[in-house]
């Protein structure tokens, strides 16, 4: 009797021991997997009806049955229904809108997905899930009209524009380029409007071609051409021939100043070339970094800048400069900035306020301070000896931010004035010229204000 209990008892345990593992096995078995399949798509969907809704699902063990339903919240009809036996872990659906059999014309409805995968987990009956998305219907182009422009842009300057634009479901505002660059734009004056600064760049051979584009959440578009004369300007073109003398003392100081351990290996020329063009490209790259924003200003406000009292002009912005070494074209670069020269150490004054976003070494630029005027309009200044703000700080109309010298690619005494539009280095002329700041930006904002207010 006790041995008999003794073996049931055995049996038992057996028993136990082989219920437990199977529920282990069933538990860790991907047969048996209990994640409902996912169903990939937003709760909220913008559909303008044209390219059909993509819906992506996947699951572990594959799927059993798919049920996808489209309501207008009265009828609903079937767009799916499918049993799959394969297991296929991944499905893909287009959904077009019914032609036939649904006749609904509202603009907001209910998709529904009821999906079951292959696993036998819930008594063989699978994982389910059950997912809705709203559907809004928007069939509607956005709204883009021109409200104002200047009249023209010189190659290597600026033109602004003021420009409604207007959609229920509104998803991005900007102004497209011929030359891939995308200007941003802010709300102007009144709900709806915008305003935008943007630049025709020196280097470009085209003409510039620009376009106000505003699309909505359901992938409308709308474009409408922005019509400036272009103006063609002839920008300086000299050829620099580089002597022996200047490469093994002034670029060779230069060098090993900027980056020893970089150029210390280098020929004379090579270490020419790494300034002017590596270096060169890299820290206008900064600049552009620093510059490609579009602060928001409620008041569109600016007096000439003057950066440099007495500052006699030593080089322009835009000069095109090639260079020559044993007869042989080595390097070029343009001149983005214009060249300003008084006594050294001379103070820089900055004419407006603003915020620096800059203040440090800047490569070929040396010791640079960038500051933010709003609307996406830069100062900046280069070749310092001494920075007087640091970055972060707010600058005072008047206020003397650093002293001019001869650090980066200089060899003398002197400023590098620049102003940016949005990343891009522009004509500073344009800035220092009270006559034209008003032509071309005071009266078209005052004009595109009266249009917008209804005066006119
Ligand atoms: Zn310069």
């Amino acid at each position: 009797m006790a041995r008999k209990n003794k073996s049931s008892k055995r049996t038992l345990l057996i028993i136990s021991l082989v219920i437990i593992l199977l529920m282990a096995f069933i538990y860790n078995s991907k047969m048996f997997e209990r994640e409902p399949p996912q169903v990939f798509a937003d709760e909220t969907i913008y559909w303008n009806l044209k390219k059909p809704l993509n819906v992506k699902m996947t699951d572990e063990s594959g799927f059993k049955r798919v049920l996808i339903q489209l309501s207008d919240g009265e009828n609903s009809i079937t767009l799916f229904n499918e049993k799959y036996s394969t297991q296929n872990k991944e499905l893909e659906f287009n959904i077009t809108f019914p032609k036939k059999g649904f006749y609904s014309k509202k603009n907001q409805y209910m998709l529904s997905y009821e999906v079951v995968d292959h696993s036998f987990w819930n008594f063989f009956m699978g994982n389910k899930i059950i997912k809705e998305s709203v559907i809004i219907v928007d069939k509607q182009d956005p709204i883009a009209y021109v409200v104002a422009n200047s009249y023209k842009i010189t190659k290597g300057g600026i033109g602004v524009v003021v420009f409604k634009a207007e959609d229920a479901n509104m998803n991005e505002v900007y102004i497209q380029t011929n030359f891939g660059k995308k200007f941003k734009a802010v709300p102007f004056e009144k709900d709806g409007y915008y305003i935008a600064l943007i630049s025709w760049p020196r280097e470009q051979k085209n003409l510039l071609n620009a376009e106000i584009v505003v699309t909505d959440l359901a992938g409308n578009i709308a474009r409408e051409r922005i019509r400036y004369y272009l103006q063609d300007k002839n920008y300086k073109s000299s050829k620099i021939t580089l002597s022996d003398t200047f490469l093994n003392n002034s670029i060779a100081s230069l060098a090993r100043d900027i980056d020893d351990d970089k150029t210390q290996d280098m020929s004379a020329i090579e270490k020419f070339m790494f300034i002017n063009d590596t270096l060169r490209k890299e820290s206008v790259k900064t600049i552009g970094t620093v510059t490609d924003n579009m602060s928001y200003t409620r008041y569109f406000s600016l007096e000439p800048f003057y950066p440099l009292k007495n500052g006699a002009v030593v080089a322009s912005y835009g000069d095109f400069r090639t260079y020559e070494y044993g007869k042989k074209k080595v390097s070029e670069s343009y001149h983005l900035g214009l060249d300003l020269a008084s006594t050294s150490g001379a103070n820089i004054t900055v004419s407006n306020r603003g915020k620096v976003v800059f203040a440090g070494d800047n490569g070929i630029y040396g010791k640079t301070v960038v500051i933010d005027h709003g609307f996406g309009i830069y100062s900046l200044y280069g070749h310092c000896s001494s920075l007087l703000v640091q970055e972060g700080d707010s600058v005072m109309v008047g206020q003397v931010i650093a002293k001019t010298g001869r650090t980066g690619f200089a060899f003398g005494d002197h400023l590098h004035f620049g102003i940016a539009i949005q990343g891009i280095e522009v004509r500073p002329e344009e800035w220092m010229d009270e006559r034209w700041m008003r032509d071309n930006l005071f009266e078209v904002i005052n004009n595109a204000k009266s249009l917008i207010n209804g005066e006119k």
